[in-house]
């Protein structure tokens, strides 16, 4: 049965209309198309939002590009006020907008809560580190003096993934900002709400054009790849999707591109390791109360030695069993459903093809008992997985842990590196060296060892191979979405 907190955000959220942020003022798309998005908890459809297209895209990049010069105007402090004057107004209206998470997107309130934190912090963090836009003086000659300068791109695109939306939406704002840049942000297509929302909070904090919120899929998605006056993109999202903005931005003009991709992470646990423990991260790792699994830094193999997999898979699999199925809006629910039909049909399908395959489901792989309505899948703990199995290799987005046996350090190792992706990989042993040299040649931008799961301001993240180009969450988020320009003055120092 829908929560009663469910049925009065669903109503709050029907009562009003949703419009995008263009040039400071809350626009309809220039057709007056809307489309409206299916609630995942009850499959009931959710408020209109604007279904933006090419021309929503240009209005936005003239909007920006308008703004720009007098944002790069500002100095990187005063910007980075601002952009902490944002994450106080997110704070602010952290339960307006997490509700607005859990309606779209399912995952329990208290972790769409911490969403809105993560984002605050982000804002922090990045809004105190404008003075680190610092260029150096290099001595190439006695003579000249020889300078470089960090310089904004101008207009920049951030084109978001549907797991974390206000998490996103958020902190995703403050490097191209702080760094002098103006922004055109497109949520996701499943989970605009909170984003619009922020548009409209923040249409008063920060100067016209400064930020543009672009509603739709991929038509604007497309658009904003493709426009030839946006030089700098930063994508979040799939593989597939990926690869295409590279190859559409590449068509018009020569464009600085990064992309945060998907994973298929790796937890190794060695004989020695605290199996308690490795045991609770290897739940915490798979994200499944934030997103329901749909996380691209989900820890979902396991690759654990033969000697402690049977005492670390049945605490696991307790781990798993013990989470409880239901609305993001009752208190006692650990895990939501997933996003959408196409999410609930891949996972299915993949979870079709592992039974095919040989594995053995320890627990899960149905319908949570009670819930026939929405996109539930039971957190699932698949064994017996072998390495070329489907399980083993595609990011399955969902709340599956494949776990597969190794009889020593070499082969995890191995069989870690041996996928397309490689975006997270945790490690877990008492042994010191094993752990520097396991973390050392995984195949990984991003490793935990005796942990997993987190993410600490300042820490870069970013993916290697199929994962991704380039680091976020850092410093060198900030530095790229600056280009570095070198000055020679001749004879300043003869
Ligand atoms: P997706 O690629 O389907 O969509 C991402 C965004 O791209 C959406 O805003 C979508 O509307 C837009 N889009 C779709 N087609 C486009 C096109 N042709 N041109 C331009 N934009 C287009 O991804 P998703 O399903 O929303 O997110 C899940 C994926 O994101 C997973 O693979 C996950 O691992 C990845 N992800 C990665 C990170 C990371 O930091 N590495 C973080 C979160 C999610």
């Amino acid at each position: 049965m829908i929560h009663p907190d469910h049925e009065n955000a669903a109503d709050r959220a029907a009562g009003r209309s949703w419009g995008m942020l263009v040039g400071g003022e809350i626009v309809q798309a220039r057709t007056g198309a809307t489309y409206a998005g299916v609630d995942p908890t009850t499959g009931a459809a959710l408020p209109a939002v604007p279904d933006g297209d090419e021309f929503d895209v240009e209005l936005a990049y003239e909007a920006a590009s308008a703004a720009a010069p007098g944002w790069a105007a500002i100095s990187p402090v005063e910007r980075g006020r601002l952009v902490r004057r944002i994450g106080a107004v997110l704070a602010e209206h952290a339960d307006e907008l997490a509700i607005l998470d859990a309606l779209d997107l399912g995952s329990p309130l208290a972790a769409m809560r911490l969403d809105v934190l993560r984002a605050t912090e982000s804002l922090e963090s990045f809004g105190g580190w404008g003075l680190n836009l610092t260029g150096e003086v290099i001595p190439a000659s006695t003579e000249h003096l020889h300078f470089t300068q960090r310089r904004p791109y101008g207009v920049v695109a951030r084109i978001l993934p549907f797991n974390h939306p206000i998490m996103f939406a958020g902190s995703k704002i403050a490097a191209p900002l702080v760094a002098g840049n103006t922004v055109i942000l497109k949520p996701a297509h499943q989970t605009p709400l909170s984003a619009l929302r922020m548009g409209e909070l923040l249409a008063d904090v920060l100067p016209p054009g400064v930020l543009n919120i672009v509603t739709g899929g991929a038509v604007p998605g497309a658009a904003l790849a493709r426009h030839p006056g946006i030089a700098r993109i930063a994508f979040i999202g799939s593989e597939a999707t990926g690869r295409a903005i590279q190859r559409a931005a590449a068509e018009v003009a020569v464009k600085h591109v990064s992309l945060e991709l998907g994973g298929k992470n790796a937890m190794i646990v060695l004989p020695d390791a605290d199996l308690d423990a490795a045991a609770e991260s290897a739940v915490q790792g798979m994200n499944l109360t934030a997103s329901t699994g749909q996380s691209c830094g989900s820890t979902s193999r396991l690759l654990v030695h033969r000697s402690c997999a049977d005492e670390l898979v049945d605490a696991v699999v307790a781990g798993f069993a013990a989470l409880r199925c239901g609305d993001p809006f009752d208190p006692a629910t650990d895990v939501g459903p997933l996003v959408s039909e196409q999410q609930y049909r891949k996972v299915h399908e993949l979870l079709t093809s592992a039974r095919g395959e040989g594995a053995t489901f320890a627990t899960g792989g149905g319908r949570p008992a009670g819930l026939d309505a929405g996109w539930f899948v039971e957190p699932t703990v698949l064994t017996g997985v072998s390495p070329r199995m489907r399980v083993a290799n595609e990011e399955i987005f969902g709340p599956v842990l494949s776990v597969l046996t190794v009889d020593d350090a070499e082969q995890a190792l191995m069989l870690a590196n041996a996928v397309d992706y490689g975006l997270t990989g945790a490690v877990w042993t008492r042994d010191l060296s094993s752990a520097h040299r396991l973390a050392a040649r995984l195949d990984a931008g991003f490793v935990w060892v005796n942990g997993s799961s987190r993410h600490f301001p300042g820490v870069p993240y970013g993916g290697w191979k199929a994962s991704g180009i380039g680091s976020e969450e850092s410093l060198d988020e900030l530095l790229s979405f600056t280009r570095l320009k070198a000055v020679t003055v001749f004879n300043a120092l003869a």
